[in-house]
């Protein structure tokens, strides 16, 4: 059997935190304790929020902590054409339609639905959304698109559902760890919960979503270790995998380190900040003691 895959796949817009670094070295330990591999994956594909500065940063941060990686290290941004694959493939299935909202319309529209009664939100707390993009004309998207108007690829959630011949509970993931309201073991998907969901926009042919589960299959992923900040995307993920006929890794989602106020740690660091910490005269062990990993 081939050994375990584990993936750190931090974003480049900001410098770590330790809730980076309890991350980090969960899936070091857990490749590891199994024998098996560690990749970095550089999730750099928001080009107007990620810095190389952040990058280098990165690099330095965790070798400090010990952590060793395997090399070449995967840089989203380098691969978008495996993500335009992935999106074909889904457009190619029905499944993606542009819609052309700004920001501005879309809280119009919401406010209005809201208004008018009520309207769902995500499991993040955005609305889902509440334009009616998909029952656009053709000819009238195509006009859009002729006249260089921005837009942004949905999946179509319904037309998902309809594809996958899903009615409903038979969409699940295994979860080693846990989700924020203790949910383990083998966890019902509730992809729709997430509405039509942005998958590409016009200068950006993916989005976290996409990239993530194209990346987790080609880097052979076999157990994701993140935050459970991520636990109600993986709705999202198992969704998409089964429509691209993509391998189903296990999960792991670990508890979010929290400030002394007891918020999610933030991109601005402050003093848990990882190179705050280590000018401070910490050592890659005070902060494993930090975290919780003695
Ligand atoms: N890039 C994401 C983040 O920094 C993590 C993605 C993942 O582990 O699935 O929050």
């Amino acid at each position: 059997m081939s050994p375990p895959v584990f993936r750190f796949a931090p974003s480049p817009n900001g410098f770590l935190h330790l809730g980076h670094a309890y991350s980090a070295l969960l899936n070091f330990d857990r490749a590891r304790e199994t024998g098996g591999r560690l990749l970095l994956r550089i999730e750099d594909i928001d080009a107007t929020r990620c810095r190389p500065e952040y990058e280098t940063a990165i690099y330095d941060d965790l070798a400090w902590l010990g952590i060793a990686w395997e090399t070449p290290v995967r840089r989203q941004s380098e691969h978008l054409a495996d993500y335009r694959a992935a999106l074909e493939k889904l457009a190619a299935l029905g499944l993606v339609y542009p819609s052309f909202e700004s920001r501005a319309e879309i809280a119009r529209l919401t406010a209005a639905r809201e208004a008018a009664g009520s309207w769902p939100r995500d499991p993040d707390g955005a609305p889902l959304y509440p334009g009616a993009a998909k029952s656009l004309p053709a000819d009238e998207r195509a006009r859009l698109i002729a006249a260089g108007a921005p837009y942004a690829l949905r999946l179509d959630m319904a037309a998902c559902r309809r594809v996958a011949g899903l009615t409903g509970g038979e969409l699940t993931w295994r979860e080693l760890g846990e989700g924020p309201d203790g949910e383990r073991n083998l966890v019902a998907a509730r992809p729709e919960a997430w509405g039509d969901v942005i998958l590409a926009r016009k200068e950006t042919p993916t989005s976290y979503h996409l990239s993530v589960v194209v990346d987790d299959s080609l880097q052979g992923a076999s157990e994701v270790v993140r935050g459970q900040d991520l636990f109600h995307a993986t709705s999202v993920h198992r969704l998409l995998q089964t429509l691209l006929d993509l391998p189903e890794p296990a999960y792991r989602h670990h508890r979010l380190i929290r400030d002394a106020e007891g918020r999610k740690l933030s991109k601005s660091t402050g003093s848990t900040g990882l190179r705050e910490l280590r000018s401070a005269g910490a050592s890659p062990a005070d902060v494993r003691r930090l975290v919780g990993l003695g």
